[in-house]
């Protein structure tokens, strides 16, 4: 049994108490490997930004629960080095169930998701509230997020082939019920790199998508109901089309890949939203230069090589994302 705050993390409830208010959003970053992690602390770090580091539940499996933990304490060290001590919080991304969430709280996350969004409503109400029961006892409060309305696409484990959009009237029946710090809503965002389907699309005259926008009246609504209170956007890469080119040119394949406009994250930023997920940016930036490296140098067959340039690549992508679209720079 490990508490977070001997890993040197924090919880979300003081950083989202300030981004609410300060009209700016904390990054959530998905990791699984060491570049990535170190990619992140090192744009947090200079940026002065708040973190919350996602762990999947594909993560999990992919490189190890243990590792992983350790990787977050690792940081939070690594940052101190760096010379700025930023809050970093450990966060379990859709957690399917009780169990799983237990285990990651027992063994130092400092915040979960429980996702029970693709049961019916009272079971996620139960679900949901079983968790947070178990989270809010611990000796360091750990907090818990919590999910209403279906996002379409697919992130590891998770996936649905419809979206449904929250439903204002359930939002605040569902956090009195079952305590939720913070609850993540689906307004037109979607998992992976090909967020929408060319037929929901306009198109630019060189053939590049123009997604739907999202539905910023169903956030005002949401808004209005839990006045102050966080909440949370999944599936919010925008799929920069240079990567995506980048990837094509050196013979990747990405058919029909279409994000979310920077612009409307920002907007978004500026409301209750003050958690914004994104994987799939990242993803991207890492395979192009990994892709452009290959192609260019034949003879490159050390991986540091190969990875490093990808890693600074990463940590570009998202010091812009802290300065220009979440807002979270100079906010730790
Ligand atoms: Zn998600």
């Amino acid at each position: 049994m490990t508490s977070y705050k001997e890993l040197g993390l924090v919880n979300t409830k003081e950083l989202f108490k300030k981004a609410v208010s300060g009209g700016y959003a904390i990054p959530a970053y998905n990791f699984n490997n060491m570049e990535q992690i170190q990619a992140i602390i090192q744009a947090c770090v200079e940026t002065r930004s708040p973190v919350i580091l996602q762990v999947s539940s594909g993560a999990r499996k992919y490189a190890n629960q243990n590792i992983l933990k350790n990787m977050a304490k690792g940081v939070v060290e690594y940052a101190h080095e760096l010379g700025y001590d930023i809050p970093i919080v450990l966060h379990l991304d859709h957690g399917s169930s009780f169990e799983l969430c237990k285990d990651c709280i027992e063994t130092g996350f400092s915040s979960v998701m429980i996702d029970g969004s693709h049961f019916p409503y009272d079971e996620n109400v139960a679900l949901t509230r079983k968790v947070c029961d178990f989270a809010h006892s611990q000796k360091d409060y750990v907090t818990v997020e919590g999910e209403l309305g279906v996002l379409a696409g697919v992130e590891d484990d998770v996936s649905s082939e419809h979206s449904h959009y929250t439903q204002p009237s359930e939002v605040i029946d569902f956090v009195s019920k079952t305590k939720v710090d913070s609850l993540a809503i689906s307004i037109g965002t979607s998992h992976g790199r090909a967020k929408f389907k060319p037929s929901q699309c306009t198109r630019t005259p060189d053939g590049i998508l123009i997604p739907p926008p999202l539905r910023f009246d169903i956030l005002e609504e949401i808004e209005k109901k839990l006045p102050g209170f966080p909440i949370v956007l999944h599936g919010s890469s925008s799929v920069p089309i240079e990567y995506v080119h980048m990837i094509e040119k050196y013979g990747g394949k990405l058919t029909d890949s279409v994000g979310i406009p920077e612009e409307q994250l920002r907007k978004a930023a500026k409301s209750a939203v003050c958690k914004i997920n994104i994987d799939s940016d990242g993803r991207l930036a890492m395979t192009a230069i990994i892709r452009k490296i290959l192609v260019e140098k034949p003879e490159e067959f050390d991986p540091r090589n190969i990875l490093g340039p990808a890693r600074d690549e990463l940590k570009k992508l998202y010091s812009h994302k802290n300065q220009n679209v979440l807002g979270s720079a100079g906010q730790a």
